[in-house]
């Protein structure tokens, strides 16, 4: 595992902002922002979006989930993620801290 912090390109800061764009059956995309100079720092398209603690709605919404789609499977499936993302999120926070990146 490689572990980056995002770095702007023009004045070095690591402060940056994530503006999130939502547009109906597509991929959601996180435009980076420096937070310092407000360059344009990145662009991601996401194909697995979450975020923790807004729950199992707003994580369909970001997938593009239907009606047609089980609310059971759906759910089920959001259970998953939740608990792959923290683990994953804590798995991160653990390599950060020791490389000492974490602030
Ligand atoms: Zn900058």
């Amino acid at each position: 595992m490689e572990l980056h912090r995002q770095q702007c390109q023009k004045c070095n800061s690591y402060n940056m902002r994530n503006l999130l764009v939502r547009v109906p059956s597509k991929p959601q995309a996180v435009f980076v922002r420096c937070a310092e100079c407000n360059e344009f720092v990145a662009r991601y398209k996401l194909s697995d979006y979450y975020h923790h603690g807004k729950g199992a709605e707003s994580y369909m919404r970001s997938h593009g989930s239907g009606a047609a789609d089980s609310g059971r499977r759906i759910l089920k499936e959001f259970s998953k993620v939740v608990g792959d993302a923290e683990k994953e999120f804590a798995e991160v926070m653990e390599q950060f801290k020791k490389e000492g990146k974490a602030e």
